[in-house]
């Protein structure tokens, strides 16, 4: 019998693990405050936008509260990224892992994801090949 020892890589943000080393992933995993984004390619104060974000609050079932979060809110500060609005999602919740707590958004991040492509990919065919849409 032979046992073969393997290192397996942790995120430190997250709760990703993987046999392969996980640098870039931190570099960009949106529970990283100090990530930069991939996509737009642009690195915020996300710590700064997560204590702005706004929010409502609703009597939830007791003794939770209810965190409503607007779509909205989460991209403008952002520039309409969607792995930006994300990492601010997740880092708000985060944030109040201590409360009793649910919450809910409009927010949708596949669609975004999605959309923001959508225009990229019509974006790059009008400088590319000249399509008009
Ligand atoms: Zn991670
Ligand atoms: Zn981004």
């Amino acid at each position: 019998m032979r046992t073969i020892k393997k290192s397996v890589y942790y995120c430190d943000f997250c709760k990703k693990h993987s046999l392969r080393s996980l640098k870039k992933h931190e570099a960009h995993c949106t529970l990283n405050p100090r990530r930069s984004c991939g996509l737009c390619e642009n690195k915020f104060d996300y710590p700064g936008l997560v204590n702005k974000l706004k929010f409502t609050t609703e009597e939830g079932e007791w003794p939770a509260s209810h965190y409503k979060i607007l779509a909205a809110d989460l991209m403008d500060p952002v520039g309409g990224c969607p792995i930006c609005a994300l990492t601010i999602l997740r880092l708000f919740m985060r944030s109040k892992s201590d409360d009793a707590w649910t919450f809910g958004t409009d927010f949708h991040f596949k669609d975004e994801l999605q959309k923001w492509w959508d225009a990229e990919n019509e974006e790059a065919a009008r400088r590319d090949y000249g399509y008009e849409g």
